[in-house]
């Protein structure tokens, strides 16, 4: 059984409990992040930790990361945990009060809690095949730079990619990509430049791309962000996602056509060597 910390302490996983009075459950009023772990080791932490940050000033979250010594938490629950390879999700609410769409009264405590999932990252059979993709409308919430705890929308994506056999949803906006259901989106142009969305209230901005725009332009790729459509996903070069969990993930097909040759892209695999890479260096 994992251990796993709740609101200052750390706790067998069914014995952490939270009041059904949680304004994380009655009103999605909760931020997260997803950190992945190689080697027992954070990846691109700071990042994460600036963004959780930004989320909770964004959602005018009443908590203070520096108050809690949050490297000392995750390093605690990876310990514990034995994690070698997976992921750490953390959450912060805006506490437990009578239910009212009003914000609770300011000195309401927040609550904060963080679990360890075990999986294999890098041995992803996924990135040997590459990901099949379906377009769907995006009808998530106009600030979907803030990550927060409204998943629903996305959930329900993902079973519709289930149903319809393939991996994935990607979201549009009339014909234009925003972004993978829980994933940026990327493509290489026949010209061999880098595509993704650019940043704005209508994406996440994923620590992952960030990375990865550096990794990319380090090694003299052209990088654009821009907005793209479906059709000229179909017609790139290669194709892929960024992700937390995912890294660097090809995708090889949208909505019944073939990106490329239908395999893994070249520069796709390069890439997503290149941030493996640059998580093992960062110790
Ligand atoms: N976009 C959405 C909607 C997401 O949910 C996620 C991750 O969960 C991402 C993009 C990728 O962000 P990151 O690379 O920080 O994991």
């Amino acid at each position: 059984m994992r251990t796993v910390y709740l609101n200052g302490q750390f706790v067998a996983e069914d014995a952490a409990q939270v009041s059904i009075f949680d304004r994380g459950l009655l009103f999605a009023d909760a931020v997260y992040e997803v950190c992945s772990v190689i080697d027992g080791r954070i990846i691109d932490y700071a990042a994460h930790m600036m963004r959780l940050e930004r989320s909770l000033a964004e959602m005018t979250i009443d908590y203070d990361c520096s108050a809690a010594d949050w490297p000392g938490i995750l390093a605690t629950l990876i310990e514990r945990n034995g994690l070698t390879e997976g992921t750490i999700y953390m959450q912060i609410s805006r506490g437990a009060a009578d239910r009212d769409f009003l914000f609770p009264a300011p000195g309401t405590p927040a609550t904060v809690f963080a679990f360890t999932q075990a999986r294999s990252l890098v041995a992803n059979p996924m990135a040997e095949r590459g990901m099949r993709i379906i377009t769907r409308p995006d009808r998530r919430w106009g600030r979907r730079d803030i990550k927060t705890v409204q998943l629903l929308y996305a959930s329900m994506m993902k079973m519709e990619a289930r149903a319809a056999g393939v991996d994935d949803v990607w979201l549009v906006e009339g014909d234009v990509i925003t972004e993978g259901s829980s994933q940026n989106a990327c493509i290489i142009t026949p010209q061999g430049h880098l595509v993704t969305r650019d940043l704005g209230h209508h994406i996440l901005p994923g620590v992952t791309r960030l990375s990865l725009i550096d990794i990319a332009r380090e090694s003299g790729i052209t990088v654009e962000e821009r907005p793209f459509t479906i059709a000229e996903a179909q017609g790139a070069a290669e194709a892929f996602v960024t992700s937390a969990s995912m890294f660097v993930m090809p995708v090889v097909e949208i909505d019944g056509l073939s990106v490329g040759d239908g395999r893994p892209g070249v520069e796709t695999m390069a890439l997503r060597k290149a941030y493996i890479d640059h998580a093992r260096a960062q110790g």
